[in-house]
């Protein structure tokens, strides 16, 4: 259903924090729109906003791959040694009975966040070929679904509380997969949190409109 004048709201953006609504206006590349009640930054304007979303997305997958198939920690209790892997965490709680708490981790942890790095490869991929209009558009109303669900943060930080309490009964060494992780979540949070998924809607718009127009 197409609501009256519903072509004039593509012009207004809303403030995350205050929720006032501006009227967006085109800016300098590399510049910035603040909020004028709450100074919260509304959208920012990079004109290689595909090449540097590519790139971040190409990086942050190496890392996760290398994250999750790599010794995450090598613990030495008593002359005894285990790698931990994020796979192995996640198929022993399956081999343990816990099948829903390893499904919703294996969610949480791998399938969400690889997700989510596909999508935004594929999406900035489209905008740079200029090719994808509708494709663009389902895979951004998909990617703003799952955003909230990839929880690789939180595993991160979950990780840093168990070594910490294991530290005076073992021996910790911390593996590849533990540094390629934080990186992961380095990335994953410049990605997500500073590129604005509004940015994207907008680049799309710029995209389609200058490539309609020909
Ligand atoms: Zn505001």
């Amino acid at each position: 259903m197409k609501l009256e004048n519903e072509d004039a709201l593509d012009d207004l953006v809303i403030c995350h924090q205050c929720h006032t609504l501006h009227k967006e206006i085109t800016i300098q590349d590399g510049s910035k729109a603040c909020c004028r009640e709450c100074k919260t930054v509304l959208y920012r304007y990079d004109s290689r906003l595909a090449e540097h979303g590519l790139a971040l997305a190409i990086s942050a997958l190496i890392f996760f791959v290398v994250a999750n198939f790599f010794p995450l920690v090598k613990i030495e209790i008593l002359g005894h040694e285990q790698f931990i892997t994020i796979a192995k965490t996640v198929l022993s709680l399956f081999s343990n009975g816990f099948f829903i708490v390893g499904l919703l981790l294996a969610f949480l942890i791998f399938i969400f966040p690889l997700m989510i790095m596909f999508i935004y490869l594929l999406i900035f991929s489209l905008l740079k070929m200029r090719k994808g209009e509708a494709l663009s558009k389902e895979l951004l109303i998909l990617l703003s679904h799952i955003l909230p669900w990839s929880m690789m943060d939180i595993f991160l930080v979950s990780i840093l509380v168990a070594l910490v309490k294991l530290i005076g009964y073992a021996q910790i060494h911390m593996g590849i997969a533990f540094w390629a992780l934080i990186v992961f979540v380095l990335l994953d949070i410049y990605l997500t949190r500073t590129v604005h998924i509004s940015e994207i809607w907008m680049l799309r718009k710029r995209v389609f409109l200058e490539e309609n127009s020909k």
